[in-house]
This record gives C-alpha cells, sequence and structure tokens, in this order.
C-alpha cells in the first residue's frame, strides 16, 4: 500500500470507488446475459426457452445452490447462435463496464458451452471480438478475449476445443479454467495448458474458490498460470500466501459471486482486506454479474461497505488491476497516472 496517499473523505468513499478508472479481469461474458436480451434473442432466432416472461427469468435468478444458477446459466446460453448475438452480448457488457469506469477488460468466454449446441468456435470468437473492436473505438474501453475450458469436461475435449480455436488465435490473448472446481483439480489439464504455454498463450486459472490451497499450488506449479482466479482459500495456507505476496501472483477476486455461492456466509466476512493487507496483488472483479447481483461497481461499492475497506484500499485495487492485467507497460503506465489525477481530485475536495 502506497504510504504517500492523501485520506479521502469517508462519505465521499462510495463516490471515488465508482470513480476511479479500473480494468475487470474475471467475467465471464455468457455471465452478463440479462433476462430482457434472453428473451430478445431467444424471439430473435426463435429457441424456446422454458421460462414464461422476464419476469419469471427474473424471478429465477434467484437460485438457491449452484445446480440452479447452471441450469439458468444453459438455459440463457441456448438462445446464443448466430454472430450477432455474441456481438450483442459482449456489446450489452462493454456499455454497462464503461459506465463503471472500467477502462479495460479481459473477458471469459466458453466455447464449449456453445460447440455442444452445434454453435462453431469461428462464430463465437468472431462475435465477441468484434464488440472488442468497437469498445475500444467508440466506447474508449480496450477490451480482450480468454478462452476457458471447462473443466468437468475431459482434457480431449479442451484439447479438440483449443484446435478449433487456433486458427482464430489473434483474437484472444489466453486461456483459462472454469466451471466445477472441486474433484477437478488443475492438474487434469496439465498437457493442454503445456501446449498453450508453448503458443505463447497467457495462462489463468480458477482454484481456490471452492477447492482447497492444494489446487492454487498446482495452478502455479503444473499449469504454471500467471494469476488466479477467486484463490480465496489460499488464506488458508501461510506458505501458499507467502509465495503470492513474493511473486506478485495476482488474485482475481470476486465478492458478490462468492456470497451468491455461499463460500462466505455474508459480505462482513469477505477475506478481501485481509489478502490486501498481506501484501497480495488482489482485485475486485464481478464473476457472472447478470447472476450474481451487480456489475463491477456494485462489486465495489458493496465489498467497501460491508468490509471496512478505506480509500487507500481503493486506490491499491485500481493498481492491482492494472499491474494485474495482460496490457503493456506503457498502456498501463498510462492507466496509472489516470488513476493517480482521478484520486488527487478526491484527496483535495
Ligand atoms: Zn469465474
Amino acid at each position: 500500500m502506497s504510504p504517500s496517499l492523501p485520506p479521502v473523505a469517508a462519505d465521499r468513499l462510495p463516490e471515488l470507488v465508482r470513480a476511479l478508472p479500473k480494468a475487470e479481469l474475471h467475467m465471464h461474458i455468457e455471465g452478463s446475459l440479462e433476462p430482457e436480451l434472453i428473451f430478445a434473442l431467444a424471439q430473435r432466432n426463435k429457441v424456446e426457452i422454458p421460462y414464461a416472461d422476464v419476469e419469471t427469468l427474473r424471478h429465477a435468478y434467484a437460485f438457491t445452490n449452484l445446480q440452479s444458477f447452471l441450469d439458468i446459466y444453459y438455459a440463457g446460453a441456448s438462445v446464443l447462435i448466430t454472430e450477432q448475438d455474441f456481438y450483442d452480448m459482449a456489446w450489452a457488457y462493454l456499455k454497462r463496464a464503461q459506465a463503471d469506469n472500467v477502462v479495460h477488460t479481459e473477458m471469459f468466454f466458453d466455447p464449449q458451452t456453445h460447440t455442444a449446441r452445434g454453435v462453431p468456435v469461428k462464430t463465437v470468437i468472431d462475435g465477441l471480438h468484434r464488440a472488442c473492436v468497437d469498445a475500444g473505438r467508440q466506447l474508449g474501453v480496450s477490451a480482450s478475449l480468454i478462452l476457458c475450458f471447462l473443466r468437468h469436461l475431459s482434457e480431449e475435449d479442451a484439447f479438440a476445443t483449443l484446435e478449433e480455436a487456433l486458427p482464430h488465435r489473434d483474437k484472444f490473448i489466453g486461456v483459462g479454467l472454469d466451471s466445477s472446481e472441486v474433484g477437478h483439480p488443475p492438474e487434469k489439464f496439465a498437457r493442454v495448458f503445456a501446449r498453450c504455454r508453448e503458443l505463447g498463450l497467457h495462462l489463468v486459472a480458477h482454484a481456490g474458490e471452492e477447492g482447497p490451497p492444494a489446487y492454487v499450488w498446482s495452478a502455479l506449479d503444473v499449469l504454471k498460470v500467471e494469476r488466479v482466479d477467486h484463490g480465496v482459500q489460499s488464506s488458508k495456507d501461510p506458505a501458499l500466501m507467502q509465495r503470492l505476496a513474493e511473486e506478485r501472483i495476482p488474485l482475481t477476486v470476486c465478492p458478490l459471486s462468492n456470497l451468491k455461492l455461499c463460500v462466505f456466509p455474508d459480505l462482513a466476512a469477505h477475506n478481501i482486506k485481509s489478502l490486501l493487507d498481506a501484501g497480495l496483488v488482489a482485485t475486485i472483479n464481478s464473476d457472472d454479474p447478470a447472476y450474481f447481483g451487480g456489475y463491477m461497481n456494485e462489486n465495489w461499492v458493496q465489498t467497501f461497505a460491508a468490509t471496512g475497506l478505506d480509500a487507500r484500499h481503493a486506490w491499491q485495487l485500481a493498481a492491482n488491476s492494472f499491474e494485474a492485467s495482460f496490457i503493456e507497460p506503457p498502456q498501463k503506465q498510462a492507466y496509472m497516472e489516470r488513476l493517480n489525477e482521478v484520486y488527487a481530485r478526491f484527496a483535495a475536495g
């Protein structure tokens, strides 16, 4: 934490948190589908979905466990058929990101959710990538894509997905690993990650969300990931905490997701503050914002209110988000200057 940062009046903290420029590094684009867009796409593509109307579907978003979430998640994804559908979904998210002062985002996508329904990887990637290009030009938001393998499927399936995606290698910057964690340790994907590493792709993986610290160790040592998605269970292992801090390995933490999926009993019990105070490069992100109760700023504001984070933590979280991102150093520097300008405005006012 930078000791030279001036304080900001406590009553201006929520406003500061909203205003700070920040990067979002853990957001599944399929998890940004709002009920209104699901119905619009269902109508456009003449897809039947098992919900009578937007209101019924929105009520179903109050799911009670992981399976009820996954049921809705897959029903929602079933309306995505054409390149334009993927564009529209990404564009809706990117506009919300801009409104939250997200200046850079690295969006996850799950090709296997779509190829399993007969939608080609090319359709998925082309639609998402076109939205990323337009976001840079029209919204001033830089955006890139990270292809995620579903860990409940086989490594063979992941290899097949990679093969189908490789002709579009210039449109995504890395690979990740998501879906049900427990029972599917990182080492299950050792070979496909080694191949992706040879290809020069960035590597990330979900680990230590519900799974044990051992999964974080193997994500680092076997998969050789550059940052860990979630990783909140690391606090149970002091040696792991020390390594994460010393090697500055970022954690992309998602507080409202952790709350909804009962990783913590309530937001006040979340460990984000202790991760930051231990010197980890922790960040705050929205995960599946349409399903977990909020986009980027909603995650920040609610977490600050519940856990007692202060203005210096806000600066640190935003700085961490740029450090943890896969953008080039000069661009990182430019974002840091913007961050310091906005912070200074609040400290003086
Ligand atoms: Zn996630």
